[in-house]
């Protein structure tokens, strides 16, 4: 073997003797089991058209989705369009975009975006991957996340959780966003793409964390072959989930920690929450047991 060949990383496999055909496969359960776990994975930033959208995903830089849908009401009540956007004053821009960090550059940035939107596409944000991205600040990731989901067109939004879980999964060995792209696409069908990005990035904000995986808590455990490289006592790997939601969603929340730990018991729990309040009901249920507390076991 040549010394180059001997360097290059390996992905990480399940057994030594994992085929393709079994990684695609693999692949593919992680994605079914991840899908069941985050039935409500979606963009996590607000926006009503891809203006919004394509802004939105610039100002995520070093910031969370959650502070970034706390300022872009504001902002897209003041400049509700690309041109609007081009004709407000830098300064009045980087105050109302302040709580994202980073704010000049990004009123900046922001701002010639829509200058070019405005000057090369008539005002209307383009809806391909090739005219994507000769917009300035806007790279593949941007895109696709534009892409997939403001004009519906599947694509794989490799951002720094994608990257790591791909990495973890053995999906990729690279760390070159193109080519961890380009590896994980080859393991899924077109149609699966956008939503196992919004997936896979759910997964790695809540539970395969950066530092400190809480693989003990984990509902792809036993597809992983990264398992260990975090918490693996569940009672203490419970204590590492993380959410990062909106003030007001807490129901999501006990949702997710029930997801994330052990789906299966949540449900039988609601079921036999659901079943004791319809026996207690009689015939006719009362309101009591039909509200959504009664019915969905989430306030324990
Ligand atoms: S088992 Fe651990 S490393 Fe693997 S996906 Fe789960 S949390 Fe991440």
């Amino acid at each position: 073997m040549s010394d180059a060949a001997a360097a290059e990383p390996r992905r990480r496999r399940m057994s030594p003797d994992e085929t393709p055909l079994a990684l695609k496969r693999r692949a593919r359960k992680i994605n079914r089991v991840l899908a069941e776990a985050y039935p409500y994975a979606h963009a996590e930033l607000d926006f009503r058209n891809p203006f919004e959208l394509l802004v939105a995903t610039v100002l995520s830089a070093q910031t969370t989705d959650v502070r970034v849908n706390q300022v872009t009401p504001v902002l897209f009540a003041r400049y509700p369009d690309a041109r609007a956007l081009s004709e407000g004053e830098l300064v009045d821009i980087e105050e109302i975009i302040r709580p994202t960090g980073f704010f000049r550059a990004k009123a900046r940035s922001i701002h010639t975006l829509a200058r070019r939107v405005v000057d090369e596409f008539d005002g209307e944000v383009p809806g391909t991957l090739a005219e994507l991205v000769t917009l300035p600040g806007v790279g593949r990731k941007t895109a696709n996340v534009v892409l997939g989901n403001a004009f519906g067109v599947p694509g794989i939004t490799v951002d720094t959780h994608f990257g790591r879980l791909a990495k973890r999964f053995g999906w990729t060995a690279s760390e070159d966003p193109v080519v961890i792209e380009r590896d994980v696409m080859e393991l899924f069908e077109p149609k699966d793409w956008t939503m196992l990005s919004h997936r896979v990035v759910f997964h790695g904000r809540r539970v395969c964390l950066a530092r400190r995986p809480a693989c003990g808590a984990c509902p792809v455990a036993s597809l992983c072959p990264s398992f260990g490289e975090g918490e693996t006592d569940p009672v203490k790997a419970r204590r590492l989930l993380r959410f990062e939601l909106a003030p007001g969603r807490e129901d999501l929340q006990a949702e997710m920690v029930a997801n994330a730990s052990d789906a299966a018991a949540i449900r039988q729990r609601t079921e036999s929450l659901a079943a004791a309040a319809a026996s207690a009901a009689g015939p006719a249920p009362s309101p009591a047991a039909t509200s959504p507390e009664a019915t969905t076991g989430r306030h324990r």
